[in-house]
């Protein structure tokens, strides 16, 4: 594993103490050598299935996922979609009723915790709070056997990694939260894990060392290229953060991909709601048209799921996919155009929130780009608006 922080001598120890169900062979990292641009799978998970109680069915039912070297994933997905028993499962807590768990290529889905060789860090850091700063994180090289001198250099590298050089002495009950939770990833990433497994470890802070902290691991990952699975349910700190995010619903991934894919190609109603804000409308398809109460435009010129004549269907949009018309628009299948009155505006600096009801009585919001304030009539008079049609996403109802 190519670590910055570990000079060569210390990477051999500490590869001796990895070990053997989990070090890959010889032969296995032959067959997975990477190409240039594709690093080989750390993390593999083959139609992994877990069932808690047979009356609540399954939690995660045949779940596929490989996860590169280095790469950053975060499981997203609402409260009890089952993203802690997945992460569980690679820790080796709790075992799978079906499927396969590799790690760089050896099966360890039978190999117990003590033996994997990975690093946690839960939303409770759970130090211990009579041992020092330097003793909570020196303990997993401790159980590994490592001599006193090495421990003590790494666990001071390590620290100030996190940013907490000179805090060794410390005991966890005198730092922040903050502070503590850089503690519990300084203790996950010593041990030099094969991954590194981050169950909302950030949401027991408050919001503005969230969005500072979030920016540290992504900075500490990327640094020490160690392979990283971030649950959380918060989507912002996925978008954030990530390589990639893979969505669960329903113990299954109901999408994977950049936060770009995942905002501006949902694969459903579902996955556009809990990426963003949206605005919708109900309707149904005639022929190539989508008929909405508000208008309707052309099903092919949609950003769209396939639906079929007669299908009811919601169309949704993103509150900044959607503009003042333009005076001289006229009537096309390529957008949406709809009316009501202007009822409120509010300027946020770098965007615009304008509320508008439209003529069904309908209520939505819609974000505009500061530059376009100038379009916007007076407030309590008509406006007119439009969807390109590339932008309205089509799902059936
Ligand atoms: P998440 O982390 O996404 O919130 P979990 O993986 O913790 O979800 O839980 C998924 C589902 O499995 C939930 O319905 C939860 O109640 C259930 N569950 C989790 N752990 C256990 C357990 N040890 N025994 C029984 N049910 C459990
Ligand atoms: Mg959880």
């Amino acid at each position: 594993m190519s670590t910055d922080h570990h000079p060569p001598k210390e990477r051999t120890a500490m590869s001796e103490m990895t070990i053997e169900a989990v070090r890959p062979t010889t032969e296995s990292m032959t067959s997975m050598t990477p190409s240039i641009d594709e690093p080989p799978v750390q993390l593999r998970l083959a139609n992994v299935s877990k069932t808690y109680s047979p009356k609540d069915g399954k939690v995660l039912d045949g779940i596929d996922l490989d996860i590169a070297r280095g790469e950053l994933v975060s499981l997203l997905g609402p409260s009890g979609c089952g993203k802690s028993t997945l992460l569980r499962m690679v820790a080796g807590f709790i075992k799978p009723d079906e499927g396969r768990i590799e790690i760089a290529g050896a099966n360890i889905t039978r190999v117990p915790t003590h033996r994997r060789n990975i690093g946690i860090v839960h939303q409770s850091h759970a130090l211990w709070p009579h041992m020092t700063v330097a003793e909570n994180v020196a303990f997993g090289l401790e159980m590994r056997k490592v001599r006193r001198n090495e421990r003590e250099r790494l666990v001071s590298e390590m620290l100030e990694v996190v940013g907490l050089g000179g805090f060794d002495r410390r005991l966890p009950p005198e730092l922040s939260g903050g502070q503590q939770q850089r503690v519990a990833l300084a203790r996950a990433l010593v041990i030099e894990p094969q991954v590194l497994l981050l169950d909302e470890p950030l949401s027991s802070l408050d919001a503005n060392l969230r969005v500072y902290l979030r920016e540290e691991i992504r900075r500490i990952q990327r640094e020490l290229g160690v392979t990283t699975i971030f649950v959380t349910h918060d989507r912002e700190e996925a978008m954030a953060v990530s390589d990639r995010i893979v969505l669960l619903q329903h113990g299954n991934i109901a999408q994977e991909g950049s936060a770009t894919d995942l905002y501006r190609h949902p694969d459903s109603l579902f996955i556009m709601a809990f990426t963003g804000a949206l605005v919708s409308f109900d309707g149904v398809v005639e022929h190539g048209d989508v008929r909405v109460d508000v208008g309707h435009f052309g099903l092919a010129a949609a950003a769209s799921v396939p639906v079929a004549h007669g299908d009811a269907v919601v169309v949704a949009m993103r509150p900044e996919d959607i503009g003042v018309a333009s005076s001289d628009a006229y009537d096309t299948v390529d957008a949406l155009r709809f009316g009501g009155t202007l009822d409120d505006v509010a300027f946020l600096g770098t965007s615009v929130e304008a509320r508008v009801t439209l003529s069904t009585g309908q209520r939505i919001e819609m974000r505009l780009h500061p530059r376009d304030l100038s379009t916007l009539p007076p407030v309590g008079n008509a406006i007119d608006l439009q969807v390109d049609a590339s932008h309205l996403h089509v799902f059936a109802a």
